[in-house]
């Protein structure tokens, strides 16, 4: 243990901890002790706190207990002499510091001074579904950073932590040597699809200020977060750290152990500090130590070597001028690779032969109208992909055919009609999975930057920026891109793939209407896809990395509940990979056709759930319900006084009937657990002829976030029919109407909702 680290780690937290408790006294002075203090959009209340502590902080007063609590953490400075550093002192400092930081932040909310302001400055953030030109409430974030990291967010890099597309997280706090290296950090990073977080500054200049200079993209949508300038909003890395535990590992507050072992064992995360460390960082590190998250420095300071906590480094020195490298790209590559070595973060990078940056960081990218070379689809244009199998001698490995003219003819802004038509071929490859091979095709595309992909089958829509092509971006790049990653990703289904693409009006036309015939086909192959007509379901266990005792069992007819796995999907990825997260059940007998029991699910999900649930009863709400791990894309909750369910979408962030927004209800439906009234499910769930069959089905839906109303207005309808109801959906309230209980009753009544007339739920 370095005594120069751990003497400079005390001072910086005995700092901190008087400066939070003086800023408390004014606060409290000026504002007084019931004023209400929260982060947006979390349950989590300050999460670290509420992780570390149990304290669950909602007024000024509660965070009297939280410092005093952090005072108590403290060391005196060790004297000059005759003092033996001890790791323990240092950690207690680093846990002393979070709690003070936490609680500053906190207070700096009630001033409205977080988010910190940033003039002109535009997050690059919102939500996957809207249209690049539609308002899409990202108004609301311009002129500040980004502060703490809110619910809906976690849980949606949750899945991607889990299924492994994000290998782990970085927070970076300082400033870079200069500009042009804090761009090649960051983009070694986003290369690598790290979740990247900045914080911090060095003299007042912050890796912020330089990225937000050269012109990079910063928020959720490019996986690069601005928490602040300051060492302080670190933090934010820390509680977002602490909820994944909390909500994927069913831990719960106040389990402060628990919680510090689940990061150091599942959540793959460094800290890279820029520049000069000064008290304050120590003292911040000590407390990310304290998670098991390494530092890694570009300056000269000492190390700290493995301990009783971790096999690997806590602190490691890599001074910038002695790493090797014939230019920034090259110095910041190693940089990066150091510290995923020292963490052992997994990452698997695929080479994509294109002539821009390419990785899942930049799949949210938006392509504006103004910054547009040219689109394909959308409102002035066709653009269809389909893939379909064909034998091993009709395709020819990697080939990329354009056939007819590529876009520079056409001008700036432009658009034309354009067609993919990929061909696979492999011994594993069967029918079944030409439609999951397909839709993987959105997130290959938009793997590049500066091309934008929406929509799948003839609904495509392909945006490619004025930069990407000024950089050589072409059609035939798209092929590429497609080969390289089907190969790679489904190496296992698929041997060989051929991409062609048409702009020539006769075969563009030629193969539209073939590619229709196909999704017409599997359209009636999935309607024809019922719970009866198979032997076995699939269970999914991806989850369990973060959620150990939750398991998904996925049905033609019920949907895994984070909408990214169906029976089909399910079913492929066994085929891909035997002894991977998706394994057959066995039905067996049926024990109940209502509630939805099999002898084989009752098994499985008792051995899937290591003994925490007896049986799951595929239909029913009310009992037995399937347990959630906290991806679901929406929450169905009771509402005993309508004798009906809700059902809250993950993007809809206000009040609900219950009394509780979607982040709180979050916390009660997922962690694993069983709780009879409350489901986690995925959003195509709610269109099954099986959704809560057992309990009297769709009709006992009574309110309904209008999100989903407005983004399944097809679907929705079509169930409204089968119903027998045509004017069902209309029946439904929203958030936009009501949001009380007894706004609802009276809207129920207004509207004649068939629930007031069923036989009662329970
Ligand atoms: Fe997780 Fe269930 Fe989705 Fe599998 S199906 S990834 S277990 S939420
Ligand atoms: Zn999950």
């Amino acid at each position: 243990m370095s005594r120069y680290i751990a003497t400079r780690a005390i001072r910086g937290a005995n700092a901190l901890v008087t400066e939070a408790e003086y800023m408390l006294a004014k606060a409290l002075a000026e504002k007084g002790p019931d004023t209400p203090v929260a982060f947006p959009n979390t349950a989590y209340y300050l999460p670290v706190i509420y992780g570390m502590t149990g304290i669950a902080v909602q007024k000024l007063g509660d965070l009297k207990p939280v410092l005093r609590h952090a005072r108590s953490l403290l060391h005196p400075l060790p004297a000059p002499r005759h003092w033996t550093p001890y790791l323990g002192e240092t950690l207690d400092c680093g846990m002393a510091t979070l709690l003070a930081a936490e609680a500053i932040e906190a207070i700096r909310f009630v001033y409205g001074l977080q988010p910190e302001p940033m003039p002109g400055f535009r997050l690059a953030g919102g939500t996957a579904f809207t249209s690049p030109d539609a308002g899409d409430g990202r108004e609301a974030t311009d002129g500040h950073l980004n502060g703490p990291i809110d619910d809906i967010q976690l849980r949606s890099w949750g899945i991607q932590l889990v299924d492994g597309r994000m290998p782990g997280f970085a927070a970076i706090v300082g400033c870079a040597k200069s500009n042009e290296v804090a761009v090649e950090i960051v983009r070694q990073l986003q290369r690598r699809n790290i979740l990247t977080f900045l914080s911090g500054n060095v003299n007042g200049r912050s890796i912020i200020h330089q990225l937000i200079e050269e012109g990079v993209e910063l928020g959720y949508d490019t996986y690069t977060v601005p928490f602040g300038t300051d060492t302080i909003s670190a933090i934010y890395a820390l509680g977002f750290a602490t909820r994944s535990a909390l909500t994927f590992g069913g831990l719960k507050p106040g389990q402060a152990r628990e919680i510090l072992l689940y990061n150091r064992e599942r959540v793959f995360a460094f800290v890279l500090a820029l520049g000069e460390v000064d008290d304050l960082k120590y003292a911040a590190a000590a407390g990310a130590i304290n998670f098991g998250f390494p530092v890694i420095a570009d300056t000269v300071i000492p190390e700290i070597l493995p301990t009783g906590i971790t096999r690997y480094e806590h602190v490691v020195s890599m001074p910038w001028n002695e790493i090797e490298g014939k230019d920034d790209r090259e110095k910041a590559e190693r940089l990066v690779q150091k510290c995923i070595e020292v963490r052992g973060v997994k990452v698997k990078v695929v080479d994509v032969p294109v002539p821009v940056p390419y990785g899942s960081a930049f799949e949210g990218e938006v392509v504006r109208k103004a910054d547009m070379r040219v689109e394909f689809g959308g409102k002035y244009s066709r653009a269809f992909e389909y893939l379909r199998m064909v034998d091993m001698d009709e395709v020819v490995d990697g080939k990329v055919e354009l056939v007819g003219p590529d876009f520079d003819h056409i001008p700036p802004q432009g658009h034309m009609d354009m067609g993919i038509v990929v061909e696979v071929a492999g011994r594993q490859m069967q029918k079944d999975f030409e439609p999951v091979l397909e839709r993987q095709i959105h997130y290959f595309i938009n793997g590049a930057s500066g091309v934008q992909h929406i929509g799948q089958r003839d609904i495509a829509w392909i945006r490619i920026s004025k930069a990407a092509a000024d950089k050589g971006f072409r059609l035939e790049h798209l092929g590429k891109i497609l080969h390289a990653r089907f190969k790679n990703d489904f190496g296992a289904i698929v041997d060989k793939v051929q991409v062609t693409i048409y702009t020539d009006p006769e075969p563009f036309h030629y193969w539209l209407a073939k590619a229709r015939e196909a999704y017409d086909y599997r359209n009636r192959r999935l309607a024809d896809l019922t719970d009866e007509k198979v032997e076995e379901f699939y269970s999914c266990t991806l989850c369990q990395s973060f959620a150990p005792n939750h398991v998904c069992i996925v049905s033609p007819e019920r949907l895994g509940l984070c909408g990214a796995y169906n029976w089909l999907d399910c079913k492929a990825s066994f085929s891909i990979n035997p002894t991977g997260p998706n394994q057959p059940i066995k039905l067996g007998r049926l024990l109940d056709p209502v509630k939805g029991y099999w002898e084989g699910t009752n098994e499985y999900a008792r051995i899937g759930s290591h003994g925490a649930v007896e049986k799951v009863a595929m239909y029913s709400i009310m009992e037995n319900p399937m347990t959630a791990c906290g991806c679901f894309e929406c929450i169905v909750m009771l509402i005993p006084e309508a004798n009906g369910v809700m059902v809250v979408s993950r993007e809809d962030p206000s009040m609900t009937p219950a009394g509780m927004t979607f982040s709180t209800l979050a916390g009660i439906a997922g962690g694993g657990l069983q709780t009879p009234g409350v489901m986690g499910v995925g959003k195509y769930y709610l269109l099954s002829p099986k959704f809560i069959a057992a309990d009297g089905g769709f009709k006992r839906v009574v309110w309904m976030s209008s999100f989903l109303k407005e983004t399944m207005v097809a679907e929705l309808k079509a169930v409204a029919e089968r119903e027998g109801d045509p004017d069902l959906i209309e029946r439904i309230a929203d958030e936009r109407y009501v949001t009380t209980v007894d706004e609802l009753l009276v809207w129920l009544e207004e509207h004649n909702h068939p629930a007031l007339t069923m036989p009662p739920i329970f």
